[in-house]
Order: C-alpha cells, then structure tokens, then sequence
C-alpha cells in the first residue's frame, strides 16, 4: 500500500490534535512523493517533531542508531531530519551519497564549545592522554580525535581503550557522569548542551512532589545532580526502551520536548508528564524544509576530504566497540 497523509494521522492522533492535521498534510504527501522520485531516505532524531517522526522518517533513532543505519543506507540521497553534526556523520559513513540538511543554522551549543585547535592544544597539556570525542562536535573535531563515543556508549568506549586516564570531550556533564560509572579516569572539556544544563535538582524534586509514584528518566547530558535525583540515566534510546521494559504508570523523560511525543505514541496506557527543554536547533527542521530540500537539492554536506578520512576513523572505531 502506498503511504498517505490520510493513512498516517492514525499513528500520531494522540500527539497530535486532528484541527493541526490539515497544516501537516499536503507537505507529507508532497514529500512522500518526492522521497519515491529521488529514491531519497530521511533519517530523524528523537528530538524531531511527531509529523516528522513518525510520519515522513524511514530511519529514526539516537545519534548512534543514526551513525549505525547510515552505513546500511542504499539510497541516492538522505535528509537528515536533525543538527549538523548529524548529517556530517552521515556524510562521513556514506561518502557517495548526496547528504541534504534542510536547514544550515541547524547546529549544537555542544558542538559549537570545541574548535580543533583547542584539541591540538590539550594534547600538548596532556601528551599520550587518549581523545575521545562526543558525536556531537564538527567532523573537524572528530579529526583530532582517537575515537568517538554516543551517550548511550561512552562507558564502553572510554573501557575499550585499556588506559588509566582518557580526555572526554566536550560535554562536561556526560564526562562526570560518565565518571561515576569507571576506573577509568576522566579529563572532561567544559561543553554543556543548552537544553539539558538547564534542568535542575529542584524540578526533578517537584515533579515527584506534583506527580507522586512517577518514574524519572534524565538524559546523562544533564548535571549530575539531576541524574543523582533520577531513578535511571541514560540515551534516548535507552530511555524509550525502559519505557517499553518497565512500564512505568507515569514517567517524566527529563530531556528535549519532542522524545515524549515520539515515545508516548508507542506507549498509550503509560501516562507522560511533560515538562521539557526545546532545542531550537532541533526545531528548525520542518516539514517545509525537509520538502524543500528534495525539491532544490539543498543543503548539500560537503567535508573537505583530508578531514573526512581522519574523522571517518575515528567513527568507525566508536563503531567497532
Ligand atoms: S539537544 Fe543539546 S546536544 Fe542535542 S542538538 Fe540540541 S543543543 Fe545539541
């Protein structure tokens, strides 16, 4: 059968108001389409909006899904419904393909903390110290680095490596908590991803006050005072999976806005308390751009090749462990 707009409102119905449906509709058609023409495949965060998500993605998944499928990828081109760094990733793995961001601002205070200078310049400050590098930085960052790590696989990396000590960069808050969990020891950088810094021990104590008996899940982006107050830490993809393990009665997911919506489609007898953090660069993929975007060509991810191999190394390697 042949996917519409009209057979897709049921999946999403309890996120989205049937009044908002008609606005949604004839992008979702128009990119449907063009996705057949172009033999052209999306690939979407968590943190992309329900239309999206669930309604025009054929890959959807945390940053380290995303990095795995993109390898498995026949298609001409990928949109990469998410930030840049993201579609760099795709890029990286995928070389041949056209990779499309529908918007260029689309970009991560985390991403934007770390120049490859300063790794140059830490190396020197720490001679023999192993980089590992968050996903969520330039692919020039991933250059100067030994081998990248995902939330949802940083300890098991930083383990991989055999070495008392690692710099971890650039998120602070991933790197103690990170900390907490190994022997290994950690040099973190001071990166902070502005959606989740924002979170604090004393939102997490007035949900459970509000919200008696609910299950709090925390991104390990978030402080670790925040995560001390959650009852488990994890990537948004471990997160959606306790959600389907446990079935919490209620569970607040302490990160972007959009992962409630997305998880909570799947899970309708488990109630969402939905305080959040939106990103705005998450937030600027639309619908009109993803169409846009196949219809223009634009925006075209382009990695000036020496950069690319020695960052293709070190994503490769992440994806060995
Ligand atoms: S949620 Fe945070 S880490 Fe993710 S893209 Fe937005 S700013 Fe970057």
């Amino acid at each position: 059968m042949t996917l519409s707009a009209a057979s897709l409102y049921d999946r999403v119905q309890r996120v989205i108001p049937a009044i908002e449906w008609p606005v949604f509709s004839d992008d979702i058609d128009a990119i449907l389409k063009l996705k057949r023409e172009r033999n052209a495949v999306i690939l979407a965060h968590n943190y992309q909006t329900p239309e999206i998500f669930h309604c025009v993605a054929d890959i959807v998944g945390d940053s380290l899904a995303l990095a795995r499928k993109a390898m498995e990828v026949e298609a001409d081109v990928i949109v990469l419904a998410g930030v840049h760094f993201m579609a760099e990733t795709a890029k990286l793995l995928n070389p041949s393909k056209t990779v499309l961001i529908p918007d260029m601002r689309a970009g991560c205070s985390l991403a934007d903390s770390i120049t490859p200078q300063d790794i140059r310049l830490l190396r020197q400050r720490y001679p023999g110290v192993p980089v590992v590098t968050y996903v969520n930085t330039s692919a020039a960052v991933k250059a100067e680095s030994d081998i990248c790590c995902t939330s949802g696989n940083a300890k098991a990396v930083v383990e991989s490596l055999g070495v008392p000590r690692v710099l971890m960069l650039p998120d602070e808050y991933l790197a103690q908590n990170i900390a907490k969990q190994t022997d290994v020891e950690i040099i973190a950088w001071k990166g902070h991803c502005e959606v989740h810094e924002r979170f604090t021990p004393e939102d997490i104590r007035e949900m459970r006050a509000a919200h008696p008996g609910v299950t709090v899940l925390a991104h390990p982006e978030c402080p670790p005072e925040v995560v001390a107050e959650a009852d488990f830490a994890g990537s948004t993809a471990a997160m959606s999976d306790y959600v389907g393990r446990e079935k919490p009665a209620s569970v607040v997911l302490v990160t972007e806005c959009s992962m409630s919506d997305n998880v909570a489609v799947e899970h309708p007898d488990v109630e969402f308390i939905r305080p959040c953090n939106l990103c705005p660069h998450m937030k600027r993929i639309t619908l009109g751009n993803i169409r846009s975007a196949l219809e223009r060509n634009e925006h075209a991810v382009t990695i000036d090749p020496t950069v690319a191999a020695r960052a293709r190394l070190a994503v490769e390697r992440m994806l060995a462990v």
